[in-house]
């Protein structure tokens, strides 16, 4: 069993992702940000080179074994993005009322204009945008900060009045949220990095721009057609993208097809009216909830962090009110891919979870919306048998919930519906502990043995006591998930009491 103090392996019950960049490729970054209680890295396929994401890799799993702390690594699938071409210069800057053109046939550097009166004409990485944006649709480039209406398309041309002005700069985001796109998803690039992830290590995917659980299945089935040659005994994590209108309306279909869900507000700020993005939010939360699904809320959750060494005031209430709604995740983009203090940014972030977690357990109304919460839907035998575990926790006012399951299903299942009481999850597979990281409050441990429950109880009390979580009396629950060959069917669970000669064997 690692050696690792417990409030060492898990800083707080929220997990916090940052997303890997040239911030944290400087010397000595990478150890500051784990240290700083970052376990989850996000890999963004959109930047960087598959060496980058290599090298990631390799220096995250060097630090996981210097530092016996489990880390997760979650690649993030580009979707079909579409982007501006390169831009010459230090970018074009355009004002309302003029225009800009998009060429099928562009490739750049696209280069600003000498004469007044002309025109700019980028191209893009998408060819079909010439041919499906209709006159009248917006055309948003950079997240929105640069606003285009089409007004004309001919001879592979779309031209544009600019609405709102700004600088236009190479390799930025393209959304057209009134025009119906004529774009598979997965991409063929989706399909050759999912190979890629099942063959380097990764843990988690993310799966941009879904729109239907159709999309989501076909990742899974090029993950099952590459178990062989990935060594893999299970396709990985597929974790669902919602940031356009489509994926909005079928949320609760794709999140029942994903095993998880990330509430990616950038581009759905933009492909959306900005005003829906927290209710958005909040019923995505509520949906992943009661589907047992993990939920991770991302995008500007800091972001002013990327040039400010304090984030402003709106910004730490939007981290804290994310996990009041019961996020299992709170994501860093920017703030600590590019940004000039990613590990101030983890730090504050890590600290504003920490108060709020604890203002949660000091205020029942809270804690009980998440505890009273459970799925909603205790109809099957193994969401009967969850609430009777949650039950009995309250009955006997269990400090912890010590579970062993080999594919992390019953912690999962458990930790939707107790929000105040760690649960330390054993496991015999490495990357099921990395991957149980994701699920709020859980401590995922690796176990080699088959254990029984009082090998279980004892070791778990020895590393509880260890903290000082646990005095004479208390009560902790044991819950071994089995059969495990058959995941959730049955399981044995039994209450101990923490008293002499245990903690001391
Ligand atoms: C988002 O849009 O919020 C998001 C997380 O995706 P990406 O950073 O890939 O645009």
């Amino acid at each position: 069993m690692a050696a690792q103090p417990l409030d060492d392996r898990i800083p707080s019950r929220t997990a916090i992702i940052a997303t890997l960049g040239p911030a944290t490729i400087r010397q000595g970054v990478l150890q500051q940000v784990i240290e700083a209680g970052c376990r989850i890295f996000r890999l963004n396929f959109s930047h960087g080179e598959l060496d980058d994401h290599r090298q990631n890799i390799k220096d995250v799993r060097s630090l996981e074994k210097q530092l016996g702390i489990p880390l997760a690594i979650m690649c993030d699938l580009p979707g079909p993005k579409i982007r501006v071409v390169e831009v010459a210069g230090d970018g074009i800057q355009v004002e309302a009322g003029e225009e800009v053109i998009f060429n099928r046939e562009e490739k750049g550097p696209c280069e600003v204009p000498d004469e007044i009166g002309v025109s700019p004409v980028l191209g893009c990485t998408w060819q079909g945008l010439v041919d499906c944006v209709k006159p009248g649709d917006r055309v948003l480039i950079n997240d929105g900060a640069v606003r285009l209406l089409a007004t004309e398309s001919t001879d592979g041309r779309l031209h544009c009045r600019v609405t709102s002005g700004g600088l236009i700069t190479s390799h930025k985001g393209v959304n057209l949220p009134d025009s119906t796109l004529d774009i598979e998803v997965p991409t063929p690039r989706d399909c050759e990095l999912v190979s890629w992830a099942m063959q380097n290590d990764v843990d988690l995917v993310a799966m941009s721009f879904v729109r239907s659980p159709v999309e989501i299945e076909s990742i899974r089935t090029i993950m099952k057609q590459g178990l062989a040659q990935s060594g893999h005994e299970r396709p990985l994590p597929i974790i669902a993208k919602i940031e356009v209108p489509p994926a909005v309306a079928a949320a609760e279909e794709i999140i029942a097809a994903a095993d998880g869900v990330m509430v990616a507000r950038g581009d759905l700020g933009v492909e959306m009216d900005l005003a829906q993005v927290p209710v958005i939010q909040k019923r995505l939360l509520s949906i992943a909830r009661s589907l047992d699904r993990p939920c991770i809320v991302a995008t500007q959750m800091l972001q002013s962090m990327v040039e400010s060494p304090v984030p402003t005031r709106a910004e730490a209430s939007d981290v804290a009110n994310a996990i009041f709604d019961g996020a299992d995740a709170v994501m860093l983009s920017g703030e600590t891919a590019i940004g000039d203090y990613p590990v101030l940014a983890v730090e504050t972030m890590q600290r504003i979870a920490h108060e709020s977690e604890e203002w949660m357990d000091s205020s029942c109304g809270v804690c009980n919306d998440l505890d009273g919460s459970v799925s909603g839907h205790a109809v099957d035998d193994t969401h009967a048998l969850v609430a009777g575990i949650h039950s009995t926790v309250k009955a006997v006012h269990a400090k912890c919930i010590v579970v062993f399951s080999e594919w992390g299903t019953w912690s999962r299942l458990i930790s939707r519906g107790i929000d105040s009481v760690p649960i330390v999850a054993y496991t015999p597979r490495q990357s099921v502990v990395r991957q149980m990281l994701l699920c709020r409050g859980v401590i995922p441990e690796r176990m080699e043995i088959v254990p029984d429950d009082a090998i279980l109880s004892r070791d778990a009390q020895h590393r509880l006591a260890d903290v000082g979580w646990l005095k004479d009396g208390d009560a902790i629950i044991v819950v071994l998930g089995r059969p495990l060959e058959e995941e959730c069917h049955s399981a044995r669970i039994t209450v101990h009491r923490f008293g002499d000669g245990i903690h001391q064997a």
